[in-house]
């Protein structure tokens, strides 16, 4: 068993390609980048070119937030894996909250997106999550079997191998309220449980589980500490070099 704990940052539609250079430079003073562990940041699409500039040299992966799954196409607004893999990013997150929500990204959706982001070989990174309403009716793992299931359509065990899953509880993201580190691997053990069932035991031990909600510098390690949180998933403790620095040079 083998998964390198993974550190990403989403800025959602937050920074400038200026503002991101500014950012990468400041990270680059304060962290040295550990060897035992993997940063990526989703950043807006307009900043992948000068994202990916910024951190050269470092051993940070750059993702995008988002993806149509046709490669080309009459589809206004639309930016393609093919597109996102030649600015130089290396993956992407696919059905955020945000977008399930506000966007309306469904679960064939997400499964299309993940199927062009493996196309174009960047690494997936599929957010699932319940809401509020679901978590206190009891609903959590059904509403999880149900979005790996719509989203993990079809994929095959080697198909997974560079697949990442995010848990992030809806009502921890942008909230302040984090699931306790015992309510969140309570759930990380249930989806590898469901990746051991879907796929096979091996995919359950190499599949990296993250935590994303309200994640800061002062509950990463905790979090962290539990068995099946194999990384984070930042969003406002992100957008600052010196409290994304923190939580990824957490103590393990
Ligand atoms: C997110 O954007 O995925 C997220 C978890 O946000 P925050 O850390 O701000 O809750």
């Amino acid at each position: 068993m083998s998964r390198k704990p993974l550190l990403a940052g989403n800025w959602k539609m937050f920074k400038t390609s200026a503002q991101a250079r500014e950012f990468f430079a400041d990270l680059i003073k304060l962290t040295q980048f550990k060897a035992d562990r993997e940063v990526a940041f989703g950043v807006p699409f307009p900043t992948l070119e000068a994202s990916v500039q910024a951190a050269h040299g470092t051993p940070v992966i750059i993702a995008a937030q988002d993806v149509y799954w046709e490669n080309e196409g009459a589809f206004t607004g639309e930016v393609s894996a093919p597109m996102i893999a030649a600015t130089g990013a290396g993956a992407v997150i696919i059905g955020h909250s945000e977008r399930r929500q506000m966007f309306g990204d469904t679960g064939e959706w997400v499964n299309k997106k993940v199927k062009a982001t493996l196309a174009a070989k960047l690494m997936p990174i599929v957010c699932v999550g319940e809401s509020l309403a679901e978590r206190e009716a009891n609903k959590t793992f059904d509403v999880l079997d149900t979005q790996l299931t719509e989203g993990l359509a079809g994929f095959t065990p080697a198909d997974m191998t560079t697949v990442v899953i995010a848990y992030e509880p809806v009502w921890a993201i942008g909230t302040g309220k984090t699931a306790t580190p015992e309510m969140a691997e309570e759930v990380h053990a249930h989806i590898r449980k469901w990746l051991a069932g879907r796929f096979d035991q091996a995919v359950a031990d190499n599949t990296r589980i993250l935590y994303g909600g309200s994640v800061k510098p002062d509950n990463v390690a905790k979090l962290m500490s539990q068995a099946d949180i194999d990384g984070a998933l930042v969003g406002g403790a992100s957008l600052e070099a010196a409290s994304f620095a923190k939580i990824i040079d957490f103590d393990a």
